[in-house]
């Protein structure tokens, strides 16, 4: 398999990371995950948008990546004949001798990327059940950083619950999920947190507010308790991996009927169309 390392396109064998890579040994970097719809990415701009704003946020360069980043993630995607799959890449501050502050001089950054193959043995559940959990998380969760314990720890507890997700709960109020951002419809209206530093701003979750907007749902974004949480009609979730996906019970709690809502189901129809352009049939 091929990767990407720095500005080259190697063998995954052939890379060494350094044991002080500031990556390894303190999570001092920042990734993105990328689908690939017919050999194509999706929604590009905004993944290195928020991918230079989580950058910036932490002043690691990205000087000497920028310009190439996207057309070696497309030759990478070309080696390794991916139709349809993801990018996962990531940019670590680089290698020094360990010491928490930055190093006083300059290291360059390391970038790496892989591309996987989207696994059709394997497909999403078409549902989800969740739990909630504690966010413990720090609050700064907008930066997407490597560092993703908690939400490690969060998502362990779901399996070992055997359910799908953990949904954050912070002051009482719902977050986020340990891999997703968080929707509730009540009485037709959709609610999702607001944008701040306790939420990643998800790139599925954009595209879900543009295409709410398509279909006259009113959207709040404003928090909500987890007892309103299990009083909606309707949750889903969204990311990269599922798109939406809808959450039919949370806390063994059944939500609204127990099944995918009607617009958890027209958003979901409204993402695939916006797919199937880029889709072969
Ligand atoms: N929140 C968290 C904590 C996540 O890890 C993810 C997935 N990266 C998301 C939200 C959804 O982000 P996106 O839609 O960009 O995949």
């Amino acid at each position: 398999m091929n990767i990407l390392w720095n500005d080259q396109i190697v063998a995954k064998e052939s890379i060494i990371i350094d044991p002080e890579d500031r990556g390894y040994q303190f999570g001092d970097g920042i990734y993105e995950v990328v689908a690939i719809y017919n050999g194509e990415l999706f929604e590009w701009e905004a993944h290195y948008e928020r991918f230079l704003r989580s950058a910036a946020a932490l002043s690691i360069s990205t000087q000497h990546i920028i310009e190439k980043l996207k057309s070696n993630i497309h030759t990478l995607i070309e080696e390794n004949s991916v139709e349809d799959g993801y990018v996962y890449f990531q940019l670590t501050r680089g290698t020094a001798p360990r010491f928490h502050a930055y190093p006083a001089e300059a290291v360059p950054p390391v970038l790496t990327g892989l591309v996987k193959k989207k696994d059709t043995t394997n497909p999403p559940p078409s549902s989800m059940k969740a739990i909630t959990t504690e966010d413990i998380r720090w609050l700064r969760v907008d930066i997407k950083s490597l560092n993703l314990l908690p939400n490690c720890m969060a998502k362990q507890k779901a399996i070992e619950a055997g359910v799908h997700e953990a949904i954050f709960i912070r002051d009482q109020v719902v977050t986020e999920a340990s891999s997703s951002n968080l929707f509730g419809v009540k009485n037709g209206k959709l609610y999702t947190h607001p944008l701040n530093h306790l939420i990643l701003n998800g790139i599925t979750r954009q595209v879900v507010l543009r295409l709410a907007s398509q279909l006259n749902l009113p959207v709040i974004e404003e928090a909500f308790t987890k007892e309103a949480l299990y009083l909606m009609d309707e949750v889903f979730i969204t990311n990269t991996g599922v798109n939406v996906c809808p959450v039919t019970e949370i806390d063994a709690t059944q939500i609204g009927n127990g099944s995918c809502g009607v617009i958890t189901a027209s958003l979901m129809k409204a993402f695939s169309e916006l797919l199937s352009p880029k889709i072969k049939v």
